[in-house]
């Protein structure tokens, strides 16, 4: 590996760079590939066939890969389904390309048990409305390539920077403003970053590879877009360690008590972890925010700036991409919430509750940053000295 290019801290954070890289390489990603395997985490909730509330649907999904496949397998966890629920396992089978197939009516909110069922003020859907929701199998439905380019693709982002989180020369930014725009824009590095990762190199032989001029294009060559993937992904850290307490007492029941151990075992693993804790004891101060006269004015219209990120999400035209936009958007949601529930002393207040989807949502998105943090680190200098040769 060449010389490092990114070293002290990651702008307005709390950690260096050479830090972040080591306990990421060494704990954080080895945990949370695990975690994320397992049935607690895999099986996200999500309504797929939601109007788009500004633009008519256009679809642009080149792909086949660009649907999602629900497969609920032979696995899918028991107490996440309704007994009786009427469906035989053939039912159960991937129905990929039929929209009736992505919903499944087998929720039934009385095994959440141990789950509340509250609405997250930073999203737009509503969370505790079941009613077109389905589980997909996030295991089965990597975020990659799918071929969704072009005019819709392009005025989902375009819309998202110009009206909600706008770019301001910093001078004229706020540090919250500041904060929303580098959390958007680093999990876009990150959709990116995840594209370059796994790219249909050969459509004729279907071979799938690392597209290291697609990363450097689109993320490397940015400096700025490399730190705002770092930023994005030391907030979301920041909210896990924050609820810490709330998450170790969490109930991981998916009527596999074998598996259901192994989550509660690397979830405090994650948790409370010596050396993130030692390295990297507080990733982002979120301290700092809303402090000034006009703060509380100032939440509320970023909420609503964030609100509207999470609407557009129904917009996007491919179906895998929303799925992993929704996730992401209500992963973002849930680390805001758990940063800013807070009492005067900057503890998560009493009445605090999370829902089992938005602690789904959550680590998963901490494992994709985690993943485009270590790619972009693994392959940054090597690419760009080939970038550099050509
Ligand atoms: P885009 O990535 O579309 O970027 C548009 C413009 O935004 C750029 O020209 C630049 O000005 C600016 N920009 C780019 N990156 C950043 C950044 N990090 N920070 C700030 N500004 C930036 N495609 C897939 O193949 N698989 C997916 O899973 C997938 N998921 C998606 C999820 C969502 C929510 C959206 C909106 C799109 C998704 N796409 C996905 C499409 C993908 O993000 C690109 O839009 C597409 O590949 C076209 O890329 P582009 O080169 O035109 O630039």
């Amino acid at each position: 590996p060449g010389a490092r290019k990114y070293t002290g801290m990651v702008e307005d954070c709390c950690c260096d760079y050479e830090t972040v890289d080591a306990i990421n390489e060494e704990v954080l990603n080895p945990i949370l590939q695990d975690l994320v395997a397992l049935p607690f985490f895999r099986y996200f909730k999500v309504k797929l066939w939601c109007d788009c509330p500004f633009w008519p649907d256009d679809g642009m999904c080149r792909l086949r890969d660009c649907s999602v496949c629900e497969c609920p397998d032979n696995e899918f966890p028991e107490p996440f389904k309704k007994p009786y629920s009427g469906l035989s396992p053939e039912n159960m089978k991937c129905q990929e390309g039929k929209p009736e197939a992505t919903v499944d009516r087998t929720l039934d909110t009385k095994v959440f048990k141990g789950w509340v069922e509250t609405d997250n003020p930073w999203t737009a859907d509503d969370e505790t409305d079941n009613g077109e929701m389905t589980y997909v199998n996030l295991q089965l439905n990597p975020e990659r390539y799918t071929g969704y380019t072009g005019d819709s693709a392009r005025r989902i982002w375009d819309s998202i920077y110009k009206e909600n989180c706008p770019k301001y020369p910093s001078e004229d930014m706020c540090q919250e403003k500041k904060a929303l725009y580098k959390l958007i824009s680093g999990l876009h590095s990150s959709i990116s970053v995840h594209i370059a990762y796994d790219y249909l190199l050969d459509e004729s032989t279907n071979l799938w590879g690392h597209n290291l001029p697609l990363l450097h294009d689109r993320v490397l060559k940015y400096p700025e877009r490399v730190q705002n993937l770092y930023f994005t992904y030391l907030f979301v850290l920041r909210a896990v360690t924050k609820a810490a307490d709330y998450l170790e007492q969490a109930e991981y029941n998916t009527g596999n008590p074998e598996e259901d151990l192994k989550t509660q075992s690397l979830v405090k693993q994650l948790l409370y972890n010596h050396k993130l804790r030692s390295a990297c004891p507080l990733p982002f101060d979120e301290a700092k925010l809303w402090q000034g006269e006009k703060g509380p004015e100032l939440k509320q219209e970023i909420q609503k700036q964030f609100r509207n990120i999470s609407a557009i999400m129904d917009c996007v035209g491919c179906e895998k991409c929303r799925l992993w936009g929704k996730l992401q958007v209500l992963g973002l949601g849930t680390a805001l919430k758990i940063l800013f529930s807070v009492d005067g002393e900057n503890h998560l207040n009493q009445q605090f509750q999370l829902q089992r989807n938005e602690v789904i949502a959550l680590v998963n998105l901490l494992n994709r940053l985690s993943e485009s943090v270590k790619f972009v680190h693994e392959k940054g200098s090597s690419t760009e000295e080939i970038m550099k040769q050509q």
